[in-house]
């Protein structure tokens, strides 16, 4: 397929306007519906070849969060895009405003490897109820997932509207040339940058959902065999793996044996072990050596233990680390948890606040002052009160980053606003013309201007 006559063709497909028909959008969400669910088995087996990734953790966290969207979107499409009457101030009266819920065009949509699925075509669903069409390049690195998503848009939608390219970053380069309507981008703060600057010579806006340092706190108030539970789930789910995990844990000292204690017994119970379907492997033997790199064996108090032959690295805990530790430099994106101990909630606070802005941020307190220190004082894309992930789970919340990790967010109505631009428009009505505005331009005309606005 070449690139230049792909994103000409979406572009006069767009301006043919027909994506702009409500029936229409709402039969493509309806058609990729069922031909998700047509593909199941497929979806299942592709993402198991790329990661060992269950079908439980597949249904859960990929296919049933692109149902849910879906038919959020069948249900609220024609809601979300009437045009919505605004009132009109004294200098425009009489007259109508109104704002219209236009579809931006022609979108490019990049997606992250970690869950491929939903990563990938959430924005596409979110854009196609919006009214837009999608070029739409996957993550390279889970080469079966890639495949079947190309597969299943490529032989059931027409180019001009939805079309998947395959390929790394030579054909991302090629494709990032072009001057979209919109780029979604999910991935690496580093190719967020990338991204942004090929935008910015188009002037296309973009949503950047990107990653970074998650922190979770853990302060003395905490029912901690809960924080244990739930800290564990958020962060070996996907092996680590996923962008709002919590990257490293500070805990108050005096309960950090205890809390480590717990966390190590839920470890355990959850059977986290090389081949368990409870569990995935590192996508890949970069990812896998970058991980097992971070391991610092003097500071393991659990785990530690790797296989290269399966790409497993078990849930490692790693206790009194630095700020300097080469573990802190980066998000870990692995199954490694870091922990760093403190004394004052507020002095932890002032830390993270001296790094970038996180993806999330999580606490596990039982203080009111605690938590709104930390909802206040801190700058993060989204989190949690005592519990891990789970914000990403309503979609009447936004999703997406602040700062280093991320512009713009999406899920429900507000992924559709991050696909459409509010057009405002005025109506005059021909009669009830004040001369105001016109000249000759006199003190008594500027007193009423003075008094209308
Ligand atoms: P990545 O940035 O390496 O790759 C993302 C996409 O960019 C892929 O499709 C890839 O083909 C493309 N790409 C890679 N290098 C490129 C280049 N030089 N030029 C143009 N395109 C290029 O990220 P990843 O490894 O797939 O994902 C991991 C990162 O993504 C982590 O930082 C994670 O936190 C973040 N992430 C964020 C979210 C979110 O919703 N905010 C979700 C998942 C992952």
């Amino acid at each position: 397929m070449n690139l230049q006559s792909l994103f000409q063709s979406q572009q006069a497909f767009f301006r043919s306007q027909q994506t702009k028909d409500i029936d229409f959008r709402k039969r493509q969400l309806l058609k990729l519906k069922g031909l998700l669910k047509a593909n199941e088995e497929k979806l299942y087996g592709a993402i198991y070849e790329d990661f060992a990734k269950s079908k439980f953790d597949t249904y859960t966290t990929e296919l049933s969060i692109m149902y849910s969207e879906i038919e959020y979107f069948l249900k609220n499409i024609s809601r979300l895009s009437k045009q919505e009457k605004i009132k009109t101030n004294m200098i425009n009266f009489p007259g109508k405003s109104r704002i219209y819920y236009e579809p931006l065009g022609c979108t490019l949509i990049i997606g992250a490897w970690n869950y491929p699925y939903q990563l990938t075509l959430l924005p596409v669903i979110t854009a196609v109820a919006a009214g837009n069409t999608c070029i739409i390049k996957p993550s390279e690195l889970p080469a079966n997932t890639m495949r079947v998503m190309a597969e299943i848009i490529n032989d059931n939608f027409p180019p001009e509207f939805l079309y998947v390219v395959q390929g790394g970053v030579e054909e991302t380069t090629e494709l990032l040339k072009f001057p979209y309507d919109k780029i979604f981008f999910t991935g690496s703060t580093k190719v967020g940058r990338i991204v942004y600057e090929a935008a910015a010579r188009n002037l296309t806006p973009v949503t950047l959902e990107l990653g970074g340092k998650s922190p979770v706190i853990v302060a003395k108030s905490a029912d901690l065999r809960i924080a244990a539970k739930r800290i564990v789930w958020g962060k070996f789910l996907n092996a680590g793996q996923t962008c709002i995990a919590p990257d490293y844990l500070l805990v108050e000292e005096c309960v950090r044996e205890r809390l480590l204690d717990l966390i190590t017994e839920r470890i355990e119970s959850s059977n986290y072990v090389d081949g368990s379907e409870n569990y995935v492997k590192i996508i890949n033997k970069r990812n896998f050596e970058r991980v097992v790199k971070m391991i610092d064996s003097t500071k393991v108090v659990y785990g530690g233990g790797f296989n290269q032959e399966t790409l497993y690295i078990q849930p490692t805990i790693m206790d009194n680390v630095g700020w300097s530790d080469a573990v802190m430099q980066e998000e870990i994106f692995g199954p490694l948890l870091p922990v760093i101990g403190f004394t004052d909630f507020e002095e932890v606070l002032d830390k993270i606040l001296s790094f970038e802005k996180p993806l999330s941020a999580y606490l596990f307190s039982n203080e009111e002052k605690q938590k709104s220190s930390f909802v206040n004082k801190l700058s993060f894309g989204g989190g949690c009160i005592n519990d891990t992930i789970m914000h990403i789970a309503n979609d009447k919340l936004p999703f997406g980053g602040v700062g280093n990790s991320g512009i713009g967010n999406y899920h429900g109505k507000f992924g559709f606003m991050a696909f459409s631009h509010q057009k405002p428009v005025f109506e005059k009505p021909n009669k009830g013309e004040f001369d105001l505005k016109y000249p000759p331009y006199t003190d008594s005309k500027k007193k009423w201007v003075d008094k209308l606005v």
